[in-house]
């Protein structure tokens, strides 16, 4: 099994190196976040999910739209952040942006972290906060969002915990970034839940608080890094869950 996944990253190696003539694609080592967490970054690019003719979930419990729930998020979030760290809203209002715009734009910032806000849906059971990560840069904010999180989410909402997954907006953007699943919308408590706005005030607190620890702090306390995974970006014809 292990000859076999050196084989394979070999493979892989290779096979990106190879297709690397000719096109503008930089293979440093650093290209897709192989390097610890970042530490004293400057600005904290806030990225509210969907947004104008893209409302995300729709909750059949409240009626309540992701799009708008993640902006009221945000913008909380930027509050909290307010006089610790430079914070920039991808979206201010109800607009429509295209998820590769919202790579070009947060990759244009030096010194930046990317933190985009969702809520989510599936199965009426499943509840509970969520963050994903892709680059080994961003493991550690991940961690301490997710940590932080699990402390103001009722006890039965379940611990989803952290995930590594290549999507667009935790794989394709030149800044270390993480994407956070607030709650389910399709779970009766949790969605009545997100739609109290003290809740989303103590979800963007517990957010605030993992990113200024991580500005402090880089990665200290956060766990072993995961390993370099090499995998190209992630564009939408991609299948779900690869
Ligand atoms: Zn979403």
């Amino acid at each position: 099994m292990r000859l076999a996944l050196i084989l394979t990253t070999a493979f892989l190696l290779v096979g990106c190196g190879s297709s690397g003539g000719g096109n503008t694609v930089s293979w440093k080592r650093d290209e897709w976040g192989h390097r610890p967490g970042p530490q004293g970054f400057t600005t904290v690019i806030i990225d509210a999910g969907h947004g104008g003719r893209d409302p995300g979930a729709v909750s059949r419990h409240t009626g309540a739209r992701e799009k708008d729930l993640a902006l009221d998020t945000a913008k909380r979030l930027q509050r909290k952040l307010s006089g610790k760290v430079k914070t920039v809203l991808i979206r201010k209002g109800d607009t429509f942006v295209d998820l590769d715009d919202r790579v070009v734009k947060a990759s244009r910032k030096d010194g930046a972290i990317l933190v985009s806000i969702h809520y989510n849906s599936g199965p009426s059971h499943v509840r509970g906060p969520e963050t994903y990560y892709w680059r080994v840069d961003s493991h550690g904010l991940a961690t301490r969002i997710q940590r932080e999180l699990e402390k103001v989410v009722p006890g039965e909402s379940g611990n989803l915990g952290k995930k590594r997954r290549r999507l667009r907006l935790t794989r394709n953007p030149d800044v270390p970034c993480v994407l956070v699943e607030c709650g389910y919308l399709s779970n009766a408590a949790e969605a009545r839940l997100c739609n109290d706005p003290g809740y989303r005030d103590k979800l963007a607190s517990a957010m605030a608080r993992a990113i200024v620890d991580q500005q402090r702090s880089g990665d200290a306390g956060t766990g072993p890094r995961p390993r370099p995974l090499n995998q190209p970006p992630s564009r939408p014809t991609d299948p779900p869950g690869s």
